[in-house]
């Protein structure tokens, strides 16, 4: 089947630090559905850049796990880890721009620029400390692009209209820390450009980064993306899901033979009504249902325990 440039491509982008969860299940399932229902491409890219956070095996586990679900990627995988080439290009097309300063503020804040960031990451904005200039001596530790004291904005398909003023959000954020490595934020814009992704279908966690992303496409001349950001499965009491809760990983094995059942659920879980007759049915018969069924209208705005017994 061939695509024209202008098709859907949706794409799961998952981090190697664990293996998948209810939550991440759900996204990858909302992604493919989300592209395969629009008759349209949808990649997988391994979020690799973060070494320290990795864990061994787990690409392997993740993949496996993906295929188990029946959820099966089209062409090459990306993997983060080969594309830094890709990302030292744009950081010195924004360097050029003169957007670019070397920071010597705290590790905390560099370690955390590699991975992908969540919510309570953004309370503080950066306070601007090294914009001027570092104080002489200094060790670099990260480098970080201006940001513009306005807001960015974007339709999110199940949010509805987003703004953040990046200036009074999150300040100047890191692109690159100083042992080198490039940050969550350029990667991301710099790869799903590449790969020509159209469509972003993702969980709540990574709403707070699109104003980022989208400013970082704007300053690299890059196409935006439609962005769908899904609710967020939680734990026990509603709280954020851990590495260990609610596993699904082809390692484990912990769902041998009742993956039709957890994608029931899922699909519950985003809104969806499959029909009854789907009880007993293999994930390649319910994520057929999908494809003729989904409809992004449904997904709830609240998000809560995906009941799995
Ligand atoms: N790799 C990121 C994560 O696992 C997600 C990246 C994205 O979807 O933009 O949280």
């Amino acid at each position: 089947m061939t695509h024209s440039p202008h098709a859907i491509t949706g794409r799961f982008a998952p981090s190697p630090t664990g293996a998948l969860h209810t939550g991440s299940l759900a996204a990858a399932v909302g992604s493919w559905l989300s592209a395969r229902s629009a008759g349209g491409r949808w990649l997988l890219r391994i979020d690799d850049l973060d070494a320290p956070r990795q864990v061994a095996g787990m690409s392997d586990d993740i993949l496996r796990t993906l295929e188990c679900f029946g959820l099966l990627w089209d062409g090459d995988i990306t993997w983060q880890s080969r594309h830094r080439d890709a990302y030292a290009q744009a950081f010195e097309r924004l360097n050029r721009q003169g957007l670019i300063y070397p920071c010597g503020c705290s590790r905390k804040e560099i370690a955390q620029a590699a991975s992908a960031p969540h919510p309570e990451d953004d309370a503080i904005p950066y306070p601007e400390s090294c914009r001027d200039g570092m104080r002489p001596g200094g060790a670099i530790r990260s480098w970080r692009v201006r940001v513009a004291d306005e807001e960015t904005c974007f339709d999110d398909l199940r949010r509805g209209y987003v703004c953040q003023n990046l200036a009074m959000g999150c300040g100047d954020f890191v692109l690159r820390r100083g042992d080198g490595e490039f940050a969550y934020q350029l990667a991301v814009v710099v790869d799903d450009a590449l790969t020509g992704v159209t469509q972003v279908v993702r969980g709540d966690d990574l709403l707070s980064s699109t104003p980022r992303q989208i400013y970082l496409q704007r300053l690299l001349g890059l196409p935006q993306p439609a962005y769908c950001h899904l609710p967020l499965v939680t734990g026990p009491g509603g709280s954020k899901l851990s590495k260990r809760d609610n596993l699904v990983s082809h390692h484990l094995g912990n769902w041998n033979g009742r993956e039709g059942e957890l994608l029931l659920e899922v699909l519950r879980f985003l809104g969806q009504a499959p029909q009854h007759g789907l009880t007993g049915a293999s994930c390649g018969e319910i994520l057929q249902w999908g494809v003729s069924h989904f409809d992004a209208t449904r997904i709830p705005i609240m998000g809560g325990a995906l009941h799995i017994s």
